[in-house]
């Protein structure tokens, strides 16, 4: 089993490169923000709650977002036999130090943290482009500039607790999508390696 999570700023390219470690790995992705628009769609009372965060950029409350987690584990156990990969989870200082106990309870545990890095400039063009056919209410200048500074302000730091706990696995997320995926599985590899 491997479970990794893909780590990066709004725009770094997370769920491209999810959807490619999935083909190769036959991960099951959980996209917490995914799981968040799919509620915000059906009209759930979270869907409401959350909105209400997503569409000004802020993070919802830990606490919602923990709880959400654990639940999806649970209602896809039989689809997680190889592993899963979480993109745009954790977010946050508190959720990194709940994921530990959370894959724990269920006989997993976190093997990489794949840490997409690309500059603020980059990501800025990248969103503003996508946001011309996503018809995302967060991929506009304004919320854009907001969840940047979210970004460094509440996740980045996680890039150290994660290097302090041998998982961090940086790379270079600017250039061509198979380049990046390619060190991308260099970098799978490395941490899953078994020793002989
Ligand atoms: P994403 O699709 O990962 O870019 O997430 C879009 C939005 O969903 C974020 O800007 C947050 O408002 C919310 N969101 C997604 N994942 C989380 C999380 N782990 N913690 C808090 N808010 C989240």
């Amino acid at each position: 089993m491997i479970n990794l999570v893909i780590f990066g700023g709004p725009g770094s390219g997370k769920g491209t490169q999810s959807d490619l470690i999935i083909e190769e790995y036959g991960l099951f992705h959980i996209s917490t923000g995914d799981v968040l628009r799919d509620h915000i769609n059906r009209g759930t009372e979270l869907g409401k709650i959350a909105d209400s965060f997503i569409s000004v950029g802020k993070l919802i409350p830990d606490e919602l977002v923990v709880n959400l987690l654990g639940k999806t584990l649970d209602e896809n156990h039989d689809k997680i036999g190889k592993g899963v990969i979480f993109d745009g989870f954790p977010r946050t200082l508190e959720q990194a130090k709940a994921l530990q106990p959370l894959l724990a309870e269920r006989n997993m545990q976190l093997n990489a943290v794949v840490g997409l890095e690309v500059s603020d400039d980059e990501l800025t063009e990248r969103l503003i482009n996508r946001g011309k056919e996503s018809g995302r209410s967060d991929d506009n200048k304004e919320t854009i500039k907001k969840r940047l500074d979210v970004y460094h302000n509440q996740t980045s730091p996680l890039r150290e607790y994660y290097v302090n706990a041998g998982l961090y696995e940086p790379i270079n997320g600017s250039g061509a999508i198979s380049d990046i995926f390619g060190e991308i599985k260099n970098a799978i590899e490395k941490k899953t390696a078994v020793a002989v």
